[in-house]
């Protein structure tokens, strides 16, 4: 293309962006000359991308009217395709490069936040997609009911996003995950449609159950507009209990007893020396330590901490029961992640999952391998449903290249044993290229099919189709 058309494409792209622009109106549209931009380019990885416009639309109707108008665009400027699709995002608190655009048009759905109904008697409450989600729980106080999932980026993440990774948290291992605690959401099709799934009943048999399939797409198949969770009621009690080991494969086996025993605790969380370390847990020395937290009635949560504490007499459990203390070790646990932050420039979070009794042989040669690159690693995780976050701690850009063949071989190690190579952060655009080393064709070519029938002409998120 001469300099002269390519002027003119650039015209009429800009034309193009305008009328979408109008819809939201100026106020909330962003150009790449405005100084908020550069944060649409980003996630909390290192990844960088590239766009030409951001708009954050105020309500489902705004959103409805953006891709109505994108499929008219599309229309009529075919060979400017590539650069007139949406880039999804809620947050921009994900951890694998999801949300971040390779071209074309990041939709902000932030301003979309309205709670729009709090269903007491079926214990359900609908939001929209852009809610912050520590705010559903603000609305529930009083009532004697709350949102069990519990990401750690509650403060920073969307409902919208957080179903659209299947996120979860510590109390995921009582309470499951996003995918267990979603009801129903009504979603936006790539050709404009608004469609409903899902039922209040736990219990349905009707084809396909479309919320599984939209629960963890990564925004490929649609755009969530708003979606109905499940609450549970809040225990009277909990309890909060803490032991230091002398290496991970001690700290692994205790939590086999205790599942043998069939406690049923609300997380279990395992760290590292060096993890702990960093926080000054009350536990001395030690090569692991778990925290593990009971909730219930109050005789429920005593007969739990007295039926683990004879498990192992050997174990001192140090305890916390009352809210205070246990939000303080909490915070502990949280605060890691900023230690970590401070003391290095880049840091890759993995999330493998892996099943329970491979815990201590993952992690030992996770960290072997790292060593064998001279990368520094600390690993924590939800051991209690085999969630382990393997964090690559890098001193300098210049030592990004070694990420790569290490979270190769974690996936290979998590996907030998019968795990996944990611248990709530999702594939991203970091991980899809590793994925393709790891999972079989068949599994590549089921996913394109889904994506094909719901999108075929890459609408929505399409940096997530390529490898690159
Ligand atoms: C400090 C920290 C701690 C974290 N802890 C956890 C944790 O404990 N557990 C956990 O699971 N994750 C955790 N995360 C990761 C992250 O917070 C989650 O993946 C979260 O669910 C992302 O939500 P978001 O709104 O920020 O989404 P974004 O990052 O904005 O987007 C994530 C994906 O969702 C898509 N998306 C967003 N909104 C919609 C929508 N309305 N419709 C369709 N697709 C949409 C995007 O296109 C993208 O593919 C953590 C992140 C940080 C920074």
């Amino acid at each position: 293309m001469n300099r002269r058309s390519q002027v003119e494409a650039s015209d009429r792209l800009r034309a193009a962006l305008g009328r979408l622009e109008a819809i939201v109106g100026k106020a909330h549209a962003c150009w790449p000359e405005d100084d908020s931009f550069e944060g649409y380019l980003r996630d909390e990885t290192y990844l960088r991308g590239a766009a030409s416009l951001v708009l954050r639309p105020g309500s489902q109707s705004e959103t409805i009217a953006l891709v109505s108008e994108l499929n008219a665009l599309r229309r009529e400027h075919a060979s400017e395709k590539s650069q007139l699709a949406f880039t999804l995002r809620g947050g921009g608190s994900g951890l694998s490069g999801a949300a971040v655009p390779a071209q074309g048009i990041v939709l902000d759905l932030t301003r979309m936040n309205r709670i729009i109904d709090i269903d007491e008697k079926n214990q359900t409450l609908r939001a929209d997609c852009g809610v912050i989600l520590s705010d559903l729980n603000a609305a529930l106080v009083g009532a004697g009911l709350w949102y069990p999932v519990d990401p750690s980026s509650l403060g920073l993440c969307t409902l919208g996003g957080s179903v659209a990774t299947n996120a979860a948290g510590p109390s995921s291992l009582k309470y499951g995950t996003t995918r267990q605690n979603l009801a129903s959401l009504s979603w936006l099709t790539a050709s404009g449609q608004v469609v409903a799934a899902g039922s209040v009943p736990v219990k349905t048999s009707m084809g396909f159950s479309m919320t599984d399939l939209l629960c963890g797409s990564e925004g490929r198949l649609g755009l969530i507009l708003d979606a109905t969770i499940r609450l549970a009621g809040q225990p009277a009690d909990a309890a909060l209990v803490l032991a230091g080991f002398a290496d991970e494969p001690a700290a692994v086996e205790m939590i086999l007893q205790l599942r043998a025993a069939g406690l049923k605790p609300r997380s279990i969380e395992m760290l590292d020396a060096y993890s702990l370390r960093l926080v000054d847990f009350p536990v001395g020395a030690a090569g692991a330590l778990l925290m593990i937290e009971f909730d219930g009635d109050a005789d429920e949560v005593t007969y739990a901490l007295n039926r683990l504490q004879n498990l192992n007499k050997s174990v001192e459990w140090i305890a916390a029961r009352d809210e205070n203390s246990r939000r303080q070790l909490w915070a502990k646990r949280k605060a890691i992640t900023l230690e970590l932050k401070k003391r290095y420039p880049f840091k890759l979070g993995e999330d493998i999952a892996v099943p329970i009794p491979a815990l201590a042989a993952t992690i030992a040669a996770a960290r072997h391998e790292a060593g064998l690159s001279g990368v520094e690693t600390a690993i924590w995780g939800h051991a209690g449903d085999g969630n382990l976050h393997v964090n690559y701690l890098l001193e300098s850009e210049a030592q990004l290249p070694k990420l790569e063949p290490l979270m190769l071989s974690l996936a290979r190690a998590a996907t030998r044993v019968g795990g996944a190579m990611s248990g709530e952060h999702g594939l991203g655009r970091l991980k899809r290229k590793i994925a393709q080393n790891v999972l079989p064709d068949e599994y590549f070519a089921v996913q394109r099919s889904i994506k094909t029938a719901l999108d075929p002409h890459l609408l929505f998120n399409p940096a997530l189709e390529s490898v690159a």
